[in-house]
């Protein structure tokens, strides 16, 4: 880092996502003379509106992408630099940024999200999807594809599953039931019929915080989005990224294909990928059986489980990884398994005054026995809001405690047009043999799941209109033992509100 240093910030937070603009904004409110900086690669910032706090931890709000001088305006004291952080110096505490310029920091906060992990490298038929543009080019690709294969099992393939129409779908999991990030196989169960039947057959309505961008409220067309820029095609090399997308990332998008069939999804379980080729290679393969369709497609995908599949293009959904590359050379920063920062119980990474928050970090305290990480928006609010207050606390020489928002693990979301809402050890991750389940089943209209341990409630799946989140919080919350009431706890004949009031 040759270049001479423009200004020193007491603060700076590296990306404009969820995570990096709540870091800012606590910042800025709770410490309004300090000097901000918000260095962000793309040229727009992701907003929190409408926030809403459902009950003691589940929380709904809505998410715009905005242009970064609505922040400016509310916080005088905050600069933001349009431009990607090229390197980091933990010793000189300086940043390098794309456009050769070099800020200096008191205290640093990365919140530079993470990018899909991808199947393989350099391959043009394989997408990841991330932001606004990355969407674009799915919608492009997809509106002249014939057939598709979406590899991976979690929220993104399946909601992709769910909103593709016009087009063939193989879905590739490598569990033995589909969403096995959210839940078990009886939800899985469940939710299949959803799968084959029309979307108009399941329309009822749903109420989820939604992902919209200034223009595209405005508009309602994904032609709108041109915010960010991070092309996830593999060979096209990483461009700027951008903020990741939300939930309801598809409202307004048309994911159609060029057949005329509404849905058509088939799904290959317990398989992954082995080998991806082009038409080309299959062709001169030794090792391939001709079929009539071989050569005709313009890449092919070979599972594990012995099946290769034509297809215009693959989506790889199989996780993110998190953006850490700019800032590990010449440091000595500890990294997770999963290869996010690690960051204590306050945020702070393992270099001295750098904080980390969002789906770039890795929670390395002794976590509560009902709250895991997971890469999801509510927690990237609730660690950039958390590290923006311990920040200020270390500045101010005040002591903080780890927030009750990581006592227990909540999420509200939506799949195939159900409200979704998991809590604390929703797929008894990480309890022994010795838990319990108890399960309600009404087809097409709720999925009820109760974890159960020691007799205590300690995780729950409620699919469908359930209005059993509160109460099943309380009760995993205050940890009563529940075994006297067995399995009248799910009885629908029972008002369990009042019950346990
Ligand atoms: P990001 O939002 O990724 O923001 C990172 C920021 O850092 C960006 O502004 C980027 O431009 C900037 N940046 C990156 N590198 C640099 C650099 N070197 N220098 C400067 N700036 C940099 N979560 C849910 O809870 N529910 C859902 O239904 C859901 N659906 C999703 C659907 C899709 C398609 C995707 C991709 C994600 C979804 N998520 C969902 C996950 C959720 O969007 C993320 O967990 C969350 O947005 C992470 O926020 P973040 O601020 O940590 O990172």
């Amino acid at each position: 880092m040759a270049c001479k240093k423009e200004k020193t910030f007491q603060f700076v937070i590296v990306g404009g996502g969820i995570a990096g603009v709540t870091c800012v904004e606590q910042l800025s409110s709770q410490i309004p003379s300090a000097g901000v900086a918000l260095i962000t690669a793309g040229p727009h910032i992701k907003a929190v509106t409408n926030y809403k706090q459902v009950s003691r931890t589940l929380e709904e709000f809505n998410v715009e992408e905005r242009p970064s001088s609505v922040l400016e305006e509310k916080f005088p004291n905050l600069t933001v630099i349009h431009s990607a952080v090229k390197s980091l110096n933990t010793q000189s505490h300086t940043v390098e940024t794309a456009d050769g310029r070099v800020f200096g920091y008191k205290k640093l906060c990365i919140c530079s999200g993470g990018r899909p992990k991808l199947l393989t490298q350099d391959n043009p038929y394989v997408l990841g999807i991330r932001d606004t543009d990355s969407a674009k080019v799915f919608q492009k690709q997809l509106s002249n594809a014939k057939r598709i294969v979406i590899v991976g099992n979690g929220g993104i393939a399946l909601e992709l599953v769910y909103e593709v129409e016009g087009c063939e779908v193989i879905w590739a999991v490598k569990d033995k039931a589909i969403g096995n990030t959210f839940f078990d196989a009886g939800a899985a169960q469940f939710l299949i019929p959803s799968l084959e039947s029309n979307k108009s057959e399941r329309a009822a309505p749903c109420k989820r915080p939604r992902y919209t961008t200034e223009e595209a409220a405005a508009a309602g067309a994904l032609q709108t989005f041109t915010a960010d820029r991070h092309l996830q095609r593999q060979g096209s090399g990483v461009t700027e990224p951008g903020s990741a997308l939300g939930p309801d990332w598809h409202e307004g998008i048309v994911l159609r294909g060029a057949e005329q069939v509404s849905r058509r999804v088939s799904v290959e379980y317990e398989c992954e990928v082995e080998k991806i080729f082009t038409s080309e290679e299959l062709l001169n393969s030794p090792q391939q059986t001709l079929r009539p369709e071989n050569g005709t497609w313009p890449v092919y995908i070979q599972l594990s489980n012995g099946q290769t599949f034509g297809c215009d293009f693959v989506v790889s959904a199989i996780g993110v990884v998190p953006n850490t590359e700019p800032f590990l050379h010449g440091n000595s920063f500890a990294v997770a398994d999963d290869a996010g920062l690690k960051v204590d119980d306050h945020m702070v990474t393992s270099e001295p005054d750098v904080y980390a928050a969002g789906d770039v970090c890795t929670a390395c305290w002794e976590l509560s026995s009902l709250w895991q990480q997971m890469r999801l928006w509510t927690q990237a609010r609730q660690m950039g809001w958390y590290a923006g207050r311990c920040m200020a606390a270390h500045v101010l020489s005040e002591t903080i405690e780890l927030d009750f928002c990581f006592e227990l693990f909540s999420h509200i979301t939506k799949f195939f047009n159900y409200k979704v809402v998991l809590l604390g050890k929703f797929n008894a991750q990480g309890l022994g043999p010795d838990h319990e389940l108890l399960v309600r089943c009404t087809k097409g209209q709720e999925y009820v799941k109760v974890v159960l341990s020691g007799g205590k409630m300690v995780g729950a799946v409620l699919i469908g209109e359930t209005d059993l989140e509160e109460t099943f919080e309380n009760l995993i919350l205050n940890q009563m033992d529940l075994t006297p009431y067995g399995e009248e706890l799910l009885n629908p004949n029972i008002d369990i509100e009042d019950y346990f009031d």
